[in-house]
């Protein structure tokens, strides 16, 4: 099956306890290749487009407000399946129902502040990576 991407963040709960290696470690030991990297602090109007979709919620505006509460890790991950490979190692959004092994599991704090976005589908993926980068700063 050909190489697919899929696209992920570094969430500011992870950032502050320095765990962008520990998180970025977990991604590739489970077969993705990060061929897009760079640290950014998004700015409200980014988190809430980003988040749009959830813009009805309960949670939309304490989620925002967290995820420009600190720096981000933006990142392309390459691999077979990607989107369904990072979905399995980042675990279910709350940690406390994470399978042992996975990085919610191991690493999340809530189910706010928990460690790490992938995009759900390949369709997403898309969207999302288009979102925060320009196809020549994606290097496969
Ligand atoms: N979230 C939250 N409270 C909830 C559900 C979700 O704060 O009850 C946050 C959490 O950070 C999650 C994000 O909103 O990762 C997006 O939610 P989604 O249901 O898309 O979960 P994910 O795809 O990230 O597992």
């Amino acid at each position: 099956m050909a190489a697919t991407r899929t696209f992920s963040i570094i969430k500011p709960d992870a950032t502050r306890r320095n765990l962008t290696g520990a998180v970025t470690k977990m991604l590739e030991e489970a077969g993705l290749r990060v061929v897009a990297s760079k640290r950014i602090h998004m700015t409200r109007e980014q988190a809430e487009g980003f988040y749009g979709v959830h813009r009805e919620r309960p949670f939309f505006n304490d989620l925002v407000e967290f995820m420009i509460s600190g720096p981000v890790v933006v990142q392309v991950l390459e691999g077979e399946d990607a989107v369904t490979r990072n979905r399995d190692i980042m675990g279910a959004t709350n940690p406390a129902n994470a399978e042992p092994g996975t990085i919610r599991k191991e690493l999340a704090e809530s189910i706010e502040a928990n460690t790490v976005h992938g995009s759900d589908s390949e369709e997403n993926a898309k969207i999302e990576i288009d979102f925060f980068f320009k196809p020549e700063e994606i290097v496969g």
